[in-house]
């Protein structure tokens, strides 16, 4: 159940709408308001979290608990809790939290605690869009694709040296003008860091590409093959 996205039953729950980037494609920029949601932002209350936790309820389907939105979990300062709670609470049930990161502000310690969480947290989305820092500097306006690249190249490995089979890793790549021209060596540096475990999530940035544009750039040979691959499962 670990990668099947949006599809089937899930609970979203925003631990905040506060992100440290200002990405191109975010729906703030794109919709041109700093707030989606129209209310003040905020963090969410580590009691509201734990009342929101102890309300699921779970069925026959797998429920997804969805721990990101318009903003950065991570900069939540209690987000650690949060996950250790929710997790602990889904623990044996048919649930599992699913994650979506900008990964910029990852550190060891966290990386290490989220290996701990085992089978409640099988996968988690990098959002890097791009493989040199000078792309993701004009895409991913704010973060640090240093410590990103270090730290996810850190899980990995201690993922790996540890033995562990969760989480597995998804690797988000929106193409876009900026980033169109390294989206085959992102896809073959990190499938050859994984080996043969990545996924991909190959989107394209509708709509800041003019439709014909948007076709042009999905339609470069290699591009539009693994897109429809991935579209199709492969
Ligand atoms: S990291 Fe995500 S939430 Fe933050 S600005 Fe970028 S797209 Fe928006």
């Amino acid at each position: 159940m670990w990668d099947k996205g949006f599809r089937g039953r899930y609970v979203l729950i925003e631990p905040t709408d506060y992100c440290n980037c200002d990405c191109i494609m975010c729906t703030r920029a794109l919709l041109g308001i700093e707030n989606p949601h129209k209310v003040p932002k905020g963090f969410m209350d580590l009691e509201v979290f734990k009342r929101a936790i102890d309300g699921l309820e779970f069925g026959a389907e797998p429920l997804a608990l969805k721990l990101f939105w318009v903003g950065e979990s991570m900069l939540h300062p209690d987000f650690r809790e949060m996950l250790a709670y929710a997790s602990e609470k889904i623990k044996g049930k048919n649930a599992y939290i699913d994650l979506h990161t900008n990964a910029t502000l990852l550190t060891k310690p966290m990386i290490e605690f989220m290996l701990s969480l085992g089978e409640t947290l099988p996968r988690i989305t990098f959002s890097l869009d791009a493989m040199n820092p000078e792309t993701h500097k004009a895409i991913r306006r704010g973060g640090d694709f240093d410590n990103a690249k270090q730290m996810i190249m850190y899980f990995v490995k201690e993922r790996e040296r540890q033995h562990l089979k969760f989480p597995r890793f998804i690797f988000q790549f929106i193409i876009m003008e900026e980033n169109s021209a390294e989206c085959r060596e992102f896809v073959e540096f990190w499938s050859s860091f994984l080996k043969d475990e990545v996924k991909l999530n190959l989107a394209d940035a509708w709509p800041l590409l003019s439709n014909e544009r948007r076709v042009e750039l999905l339609k470069q040979n290699w591009v539009y093959e693994k897109f429809m691959e991935l579209e199709n499962g492969a």
